[in-house]
């Protein structure tokens, strides 16, 4: 398990992280989230040991993180760092040999990983010639080629299409099944929601949401109607409970909590042609704004 207990880190009068505390378990996926210069890349740095927290703890499995478990990591940087005269396969082996891995046990994992990510083909290629996208495979598997424990991603789908999204994901899960505690940012929070049961969401460093994401969707309450027919807008936003209405290819009809729905749905009954009624969960994304927007304007 990972925990990050009360850390804090500032760059001179500028504090970058501030008394952030929370937990990933053994075979959990955990989300850092928050826009830019909230404090992620901070918080990643000082986890792995690259840069020295002001104050806090941060252990792995009870022991402080150093040198001595830098083997049992794997961090994927925001910034791509490949050697770019090296072959696939060389800089693999560098990065394997770095933490400790036999050649022959490098090469076997590089081979399962290679197919795995439908990138075989470039084992013997130059990373210089391989297009962002592959460049950015090679990179996670330099992340993971050792099995971590603990395994940070800074932004791993950035540019990637959604076809490679899928196979990122799908490696990520299994290893979440092998018990890999998964911590990662994404300015995207549909692949935050699609594959991550905690989070935490930073403001100016600090964090101003945080737990289980079912959680933090019923605590924030609202629903979303979504309805398909002739409905009057304006008649609409008169219903008691009522405070939003968004106009997409169809109408989104936002409410304070879920008691309000049955004030919509009298209303709705009883117009033409409505071909849809379905209650849906907030969005993490209409989350995300809305706290992230309360906590700037303070
Ligand atoms: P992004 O999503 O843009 O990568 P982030 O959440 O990772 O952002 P950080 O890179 O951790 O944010 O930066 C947090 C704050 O600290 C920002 O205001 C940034 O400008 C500042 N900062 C980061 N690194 C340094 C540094 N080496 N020296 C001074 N200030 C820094």
């Amino acid at each position: 398990m990972l925990k990050v207990e009360n850390v804090s880190k500032s760059y001179g009068n500028l504090k970058a992280v501030d008394n952030l505390s929370f937990e990933v378990a053994n075979g959990e996926i955990f989300g850092l989230l928050g826009v830019n210069g909230a404090g992620k890349t901070t918080t990643f740095r000082m986890i792995i040991g690259l840069l020295e927290k002001d104050s806090g703890k941060i252990t792995l499995d009870g022991k402080p993180i150093n040198y001595k478990i830098t083997d049992k990591i794997g961090f994927l940087t925001e910034e791509r760092s490949l050697l770019l005269k090296l072959t696939v396969k060389e800089q693999v082996i560098y990065y394997g040999v770095l933490k400790g891995m036999k050649e022959e046990d490098i090469l076997n994992k590089l081979d399962i990983l290679l197919d795995k990510l439908k990138i075989k083909e470039y084992k013997d290629k130059k990373i210089k010639e391989l297009s962002k996208g592959n460049q950015q495979k090679v990179q996670f598997i330099t992340a993971i080629i050792n099995d971590p424990k603990l395994l940070i991603l800074d932004e791993p789908f950035s540019g990637l299409d959604p076809i490679n999204v899928a196979l990122f994901m799908n490696i990520i899960n299994e290893l979440k099944e092998k018990g890999t505690s998964i911590i990662f940012s994404s300015h995207r929070m549909e692949h935050v929601e699609l594959f991550c049961e905690k989070l935490v969401i930073l403001v100016h460093g600090k964090s101003v949401l945080e737990g289980n994401l079912k959680d933090i969707k019923k605590q924030y309450g609202k629903k979303n109607i979504h309805i398909i027919g002739n409905v009057d807008k304006d008649e609409l936003l008169k219903i008691d409970g009522v405070e939003e209405i968004i106009e997409t290819n169809e109408i989104v009809v936002r409410v304070k909590n879920e008691n309000f729905v049955s004030n919509v749905f009298n209303y709705v009954a009883k117009q033409k042609n409505i071909t849809k009624f379905c209650v849906e969960e907030p969005t993490l994304n209409e989350i995300f704004i809305e706290k992230v927007g309360e906590e700037y304007e303070k």
